[in-house]
């Protein structure tokens, strides 16, 4: 029997279909992502794309529809699932959260018992409440649970929150986090034994693409008596590479910085010394 190429399933719809597809892209699968299509052919990879609905991404890799998944963290653990993670991915976060009416006095969990929670997220809600040890009636609510509480439904709610503006204009105020979350890539237990060594190729391939993002590869020339006090400066992966240059007394220096550190940066080495500073983007980093 020839076996089938291995199926990786991501979200059809929804906030995780673009980072998760641009995650894909950048690291370097071709493959189509027409609107309709639910399978589409990894062009340079032996790996088929299953584009299905989120809420049934961790069934269909724990039936083995999918070998891999990628989906939210949330949505792992409140099935209940024992799918292996094989890695979180940065994107997609979130925090499961319990918010209260802004004029409510309520300000921790530990003053919500004997109340009405509502929430479409019953098994972890109720796992918390159950852990800390308050009762609390959680009420089942298949969405929207954010106006339940103006509905006289609940006296609070349990939601997924990113940036916090749903809940403040429904007039809510977040108290606790419960639970934190963001993409994930998950597998397939049987199919992880048989295919490890693919499996963990995937994962250096998304690990090496998610690390680069985050990094810039920065190359300078500087006077060579100014190299430690430059060295000082840069805090790389790694000490820097320093380079003699044709032209004597002068070195280049080469180092991964953060992204996010690199305009800081940028005038502390031009005053110790550094000049032609190139910033560059990287393709891929593997630790
Ligand atoms: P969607 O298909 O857009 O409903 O995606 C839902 C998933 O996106 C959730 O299960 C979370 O893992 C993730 N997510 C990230 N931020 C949020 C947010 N602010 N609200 C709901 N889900 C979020």
């Amino acid at each position: 029997m020839t076996q089938r190429r291995l199926r990786l399933a991501i979200p059809n719809k929804g906030r995780l279909v673009e980072p998760t597809v641009n995650l894909l892209r950048g690291a370097g699968l071709v493959f189509e992502a027409g609107d309709r299509a639910l399978v589409a052919r990894v062009q340079n990879f032996d790996l088929d794309i299953l584009f299905v609905r989120t809420n049934d991404i961790v069934e269909f890799v724990g039936d083995g529809v999918a070998e891999l998944g990628i989906t939210g963290l949330d949505l792992v653990a409140e099935s209940g699932a024992t799918t292996p993670q094989l890695r979180t991915l940065g994107y997609g976060r979130c925090g499961l959260t319990i918010a209260v009416p802004n004029d409510s006095t309520y300000q921790s969990a530990a003053d919500l018992s004997g109340l009405r929670v509502a929430t479409s997220h019953m098994s972890l809600t109720k796992r918390f409440f159950r852990e800390s040890g308050i009762k609390v009636d959680v009420i089942p609510v298949s969405g929207a649970a954010e106006v339940a509480p103006r509905l006289g439904l609940a006296d609070a709610i349990v939601d997924l929150v990113s940036t916090g503006s749903t809940m403040v204009v429904n007039g809510l105020r977040p108290i606790e986090e419960i639970f934190a979350s963001e993409a994930v890539l998950i597998a397939n237990a049987e199919a992880q034994r048989v295919h490890g060594p693919v499996f963990d190729s995937i994962v250096t391939m998304l690990g090496a693409t998610l690390a680069a993002r985050d990094r810039k590869y920065l190359m300078m020339n500087a006077p060579v008596e100014k190299a430690a006090e430059l060295e000082a400066i840069l805090p790389g992966l790694e000490s820097p590479s320093v380079i003699p240059l044709a032209h004597d007394g002068m070195i280049a220096i080469h180092a991964v910085v953060e992204s996010d550190q690199v305009w800081s940066l940028l005038p502390r080495l031009k005053s110790a010394g550094a000049s032609g500073i190139l910033i560059l983007p990287i393709e891929k980093l593997v630790p």
